[in-house]
């Protein structure tokens, strides 16, 4: 029979589940809780064939939530009979851990722990982990985390020039995030090279509603946008990324801002959105442009050269690249944005095929560079199979 894991995804407000089959990543049923705690919370599934909604009642919680997914899986006998574990993508592991591990007392009082440097998730996470111990207290539990796969950054890389002690007693230093999106991508490119992945030089770019790039060098991640939070690096769809940390204290103390409104602004009303006060989506963002809108424009270019700059100081660090790579739901399908970007590093020998880069989206993945480029990919992610193959491991030693 297929090993197949549930894989749980708990945030603040909603709860994304899959089951996911640990040998090939397939998804025979996904779904997703949301408004948790809000008025109209509800689940939506799909089954492969047809898609459902389930009203909860207002404000149900993650606990609540969990039930109604428990319920749900009753309902499909042959995949409930084949889950042998659930597998729980946790934000935040601080230092403490380098790798998955298998959830116990003293693992999840530590993911508790965390919570003061992810406050809007680590909190959930705990919660979804205890509701899921509940609600399958005959499986095996893991968490995978998305700061794992950063843990080879080089001291040097990830301090920030502040005084040491605030990284020693307060751990202020830059963590990294999407690290199972990032370890899927590139290990698919060194596939797609024919290459062992020890001797790959690569740069992955995860272009979502949140965005990160990630410097790989022989295989391990030497550097990465995302900082001490996810709010570091990259436009993002309504984040800011980088900004002069000056700003936050002249909105402080010029302007009046609470350190909530701050926070509001710079996670919530910035990035894409912020700039074109239009929408934080890429593909509104692209018709609009097109129409002439030019606050669209700029948003999106602003958006590309932000990208470009990181691709440029990525390629300083990493050394002969192998391969760049574009991921994520703006990475996987905007071929204008994949165009943009190359098209200004031309320069340092990236060039894309028009025709390649207009047909990769909708989950396919390829190489999109012409014959006189460094290899340039679209890879689709698969942040489920890397959490469902990894729970595999670390709940059976396999
Ligand atoms: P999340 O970070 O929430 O998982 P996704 O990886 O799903 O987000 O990415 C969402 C982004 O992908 C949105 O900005 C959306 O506009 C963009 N996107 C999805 N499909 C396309 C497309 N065909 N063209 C351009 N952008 C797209």
């Amino acid at each position: 029979m297929n090993q197949r894991v549930l894989v749980l995804n708990c945030g603040s407000s909603s709860i994304k589940f899959a089951i996911i089959d640990a040998a090939n990543g397939e998804a025979p049923l996904q779904g997703i809780a949301e408004n948790l705690a809000a008025s109209h919370s509800q689940v939506r599934y799909t089954d492969g064939q047809n898609k459902h909604t389930i009203n909860l009642e207002d404000k149900a919680d993650h606990k609540h939530a969990l039930e109604a997914i428990g319920r749900i899986l009753m309902q499909f006998t042959e995949l409930r009979s084949s889950l042998v574990a659930v597998g729980h993508r946790v934000v935040h592991g601080g230092e403490k851990f380098t790798h998955s591990c298998l959830i116990d007392d003293r693992v999840k009082q530590a993911i508790g722990d965390m919570a003061q440097m992810a406050p809007l998730h680590n909190p959930a996470q705990v919660a979804g982990i205890e509701s899921a111990q509940a609600a399958f207290a005959q499986l095996p539990q893991v968490a995978v985390f998305d700061t794992a796969f950063f843990q080879t950054i080089p001291q040097h890389a990830y301090l920030y020039a502040l005084p040491y002690n605030l990284y020693e007693h307060h751990g202020i230093r830059k963590y990294g995030f999407h690290g199972s999106s990032h370890y899927f991508v590139s290990r698919q490119a060194a596939k797609l090279l024919n290459k062992d992945i020890e001797h790959c030089n690569l740069i992955t770019a995860h272009l979502g509603n949140g965005c990160s790039i990630a410097a790989i060098k022989q295989g391990k991640a030497v550097d990465t946008s995302m900082g001490f939070t996810p709010l570091e690096g990259l436009v993002m769809g309504t984040r800011c990324g980088d900004i002069d940390p000056s700003i936050t204290t002249f909105l402080m103390e010029q302007l009046g801002y609470s350190a909530a409104q701050v926070n509001a602004l710079m996670n919530k009303q910035s990035g894409l959105q912020g700039i074109s006060q239009i929408s934080n989506d890429c593909r509104t963002l692209e018709s609009e442009q097109e129409k002439g809108n030019e606050r669209a424009k700029l948003a999106l270019d602003m958006f590309v050269y932000r990208l470009v700059k990181y691709i440029g100081s990525y390629l300083a660090v990493v050394g002969p690249l192998d391969a760049l790579i574009f991921t994520g739901g703006i990475g996987e399908n905007s071929s204008y944005i994949r165009q943009q970007t190359i098209a200004q590093l031309a320069h340092l020998g990236l060039h894309i095929d028009d025709k390649a880069n207009k047909d990769m989206r909708f989950g396919r993945s390829g190489l999109i560079s012409n014959e006189d480029s460094k290899s340039i990919f679209a890879i689709a992610t698969n942040e489920e199979w890397v959490i469902a193959q990894d729970t595999i491991k670390y709940a059976f030693n396999a």
